[in-house]
């Protein structure tokens, strides 16, 4: 038997008692409430893959206008015969480069879905690893300061060296991205037990606490990223959990509204 209750009320709101319903749960109402079920979740997952569409396709476009405008810019130079001016064809790149990112998390989402993210693994010694990897954001970003701290004991993990740089790249972009000019981002290796522990962190716009869990969740954005004023499609982080997790690791965050951010993920020692 199934029993609800609900109150009854007088002509003016005043609730005057509780009145019940007593039905009995047949096999066909509990056919039909799976129905429902099964219903709501398509029409959510249908929701959300049309949300995500012309979010991907606002992101991608973003891009287009200023990359155009740069290239004209620079026909225009070469038209007349003037030389061109490197600020456009530096702009461009960067734009193009925006644009490779996006395309690479949307192959790589797919990926994910389809269980086809492989991984090649060699021992990698941390420290040095790294270094290499913070290297190449050095020369691109003069906004913020980027320290590296490591302790001088070898650090080893078995790793897929392109997808853990993969990794280390989107949590200092995210870093600086999500941080205001002047700030410093610090890298952080250590060994935590039988685990090598790696932590970025920020003095940024931090993230509200009740939506950490849904961090690294597929297209999942904080409220608050906008304040960034740059877009996302919310599939970084997610892409990141996965590597990873296929790695024997686990990764977490520990933050709190404009009280900066650290991304922090463990790795078996070798
Ligand atoms: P994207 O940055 O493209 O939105 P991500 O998957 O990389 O996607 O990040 C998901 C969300 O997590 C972001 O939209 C943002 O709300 C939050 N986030 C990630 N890194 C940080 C950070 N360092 N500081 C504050 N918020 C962050």
């Amino acid at each position: 038997w199934n029993v609800s209750y609900y109150p009854v009320r007088s002509s003016s709101g005043t609730i005057l008692g509780l009145g019940a319903v007593v039905s009995e749960v047949t096999e066909e109402y509990r056919a039909q409430a799976e129905r429902d079920r099964l219903l709501r979740e398509a029409q959510e997952a249908i929701r959300v893959r049309d949300d995500f569409l012309s979010i991907a396709a606002h992101e991608l476009k973003t891009p287009l206008t200023p990359l155009k405008l740069h290239l004209q810019m620079l026909k225009g130079q070469a038209d007349a015969g003037h030389a061109v001016a490197p600020r456009h064809v530096d702009k461009a790149l960067a734009q193009l480069a925006r644009l490779s990112v996006l395309v690479n998390d949307l192959l790589d989402t797919s990926r994910i879905q389809a269980g086809k993210l492989e991984l090649t693994t060699e021992p990698l010694p941390l420290r040095e690893f790294i270094r290499e990897v913070l290297a190449d954001f050095r020369g691109t970003n003069s906004l913020h300061s980027l320290r590296f701290e490591a302790p001088d004991e070898p650090l080893v993990i078995r790793g897929d060296r392109a997808r853990l740089a993969q990794v280390l790249g989107n949590l200092v972009e995210n870093a600086f991205k999500y941080s205001p000019t002047g700030g410093t981002v610090r890298v952080t290796a250590r060994r935590m037990g039988t685990e090598a522990c790696v932590s970025v962190k920020d003095e940024g716009i931090g993230i509200p606490k009740e939506e950490q869990a849904h961090l690294f969740e597929r297209f999942f954005r904080a409220r608050n990223a906008p304040i960034s004023g740059f877009g996302g499609l919310g599939l970084g982080l997610y892409i990141c959990r996965d590597i990873i997790e296929r790695h024997g690791g686990r990764i977490w965050v520990e933050s709190g509204v404009e009280q900066g951010s650290t991304f922090h993920f463990a790795l078996p020692c070798l």
